[in-house]
């Protein structure tokens, strides 16, 4: 598929998920970085930014809850390009009901190329890269090519 550009300005859109089982290693991972994240567009699924609200005091746009719609919601921004940063603490150990929606985020979000961490070391090295903080360009799938291909105009 062809390919353009699209620019993920200084001042980003970065979501936030936590499964439970991690939702304290998150709370813990934004306290720490909070003076970075503050100066950024916060996004998270229902439970988790509420608990980053309540306990790191960040201004977080909350969505549905995971479970119940809220990582499709995330997808869908995504596919939009309204989100820039996914920091995602998933649980490899634990089943979670909406395992669909988590690989549909995960999916989507590699579809669009944003950068991902679904770990604490890899959104230890994303948070505290030069390019959190400068305009960076990423590669996206060429969209309006994709739909001329498709329908032979
Ligand atoms: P939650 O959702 O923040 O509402 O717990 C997280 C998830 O997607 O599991």
């Amino acid at each position: 598929m062809k390919e353009t550009q699209r620019t993920l300005t200084v001042c980003k859109s970065v979501a936030l998920v936590a499964h439970d089982h991690k939702k304290s290693r998150l709370l813990e991972w934004a306290s720490t970085h909070a003076d970075i994240l503050k100066k950024h567009r916060l996004y998270a699924t229902g439970t988790t930014g509420t608990m980053l609200g309540r306990q790191v005091g960040l201004s977080v746009h909350c969505l549905l809850s995971g479970p119940m719609g809220g990582d499709q919601q995330l997808g869908a921004m995504i596919a939009e390009g309204k989100i820039d940063v996914l920091i995602f603490f998933w649980d490899p150990l634990n089943a979670v009901p909406h395992d669909p929606d988590v690989k549909a985020l995960l999916r989507l979000a590699s579809v669009w190329n944003i950068p991902v961490a679904t770990n604490a070391a890899t959104a230890d090295m994303l948070i505290n890269s030069v390019q959190m903080g400068a305009e960076f360009g990423i590669s996206i799938p060429d969209y309006d090519g994709y739909l001329k291909e498709r329908t032979g105009d």
